[in-house]
């Protein structure tokens, strides 16, 4: 099987969205960034926990794994983004602009049909704040069929957490074949060494 993919979102994952009363984690520090084809005195205000990075790079030398940016940001993921949290530049889905009102025209991330024809076949773990039940069916189906698809949905006000990252790297592993062996079990009449 190929490397899989991890397909990563920016806004609600590690950029989270402010509480109501506008407060955001205390472990993130502010940036300001300026998007492409933005003129420089127009700076959009992000949010980004510096723990980020080195976690992510921490779990892409421990699984084999794909890292893929998977956002409204497309390219000034790469560019912006990633720089301020220590990444090398990384391919990004260039999803199109399409003209939505809601996150889910379909009852499902709007970003998921791009995503399944551009994954095709590979196997693939995708770490988005936004999906609904239509997408968990979705993946659950690639599954089954044998495309190994792994849905981590953070908390969008709290964003990417160690236990995410745990479970991805789980998931990688399992599929990796590096998975300890379990202890044999005793039979009858038989000595375990
Ligand atoms: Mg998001």
């Amino acid at each position: 099987m190929n490397v899989p993919y991890l397909l990563l979102d920016i806004d609600g994952v590690l950029i989270p969205f402010p509480q109501g009363d506008g407060s955001i984690p205390a472990t993130h520090v502010r940036h300001e960034v300026v998007l492409d084809g933005r003129a420089p005195e127009d700076p959009v205000t992000v949010w980004l926990n510096p723990a980020h990075g080195p976690m992510l790079t921490d779990m892409f030398r421990s699984v084999p794994l794909t890292l893929v940016w998977c956002t409204s940001w497309r390219r000034d993921a790469t560019t912006l983004i990633g720089p301020l949290l220590g990444l090398p530049a990384l391919a990004y889905v260039d999803l199109p602009h399409p003209k939505i009102t809601t996150p889910h025209p379909n009852g499902y991330l709007w970003k998921r049909d791009y995503v399944d024809a551009w994954l095709g076949n590979e196997p693939a773990v995708w770490i988005d704040d936004d999906f609904t039940p239509l997408d968990h069916e979705w993946a659950a189906q690639r599954t089954a069929v044998g495309f190994p698809t792994l849905l981590v949905q953070p908390d969008a006000h709290i964003g990417l957490q160690p236990e995410h990252l745990t479970q991805v790297t789980s998931w990688a592993r399992a599929l990796s074949g590096d998975i300890a062996s379990p202890v044999p079990a005793a039979a009858p009449g038989r000595e375990v060494p």
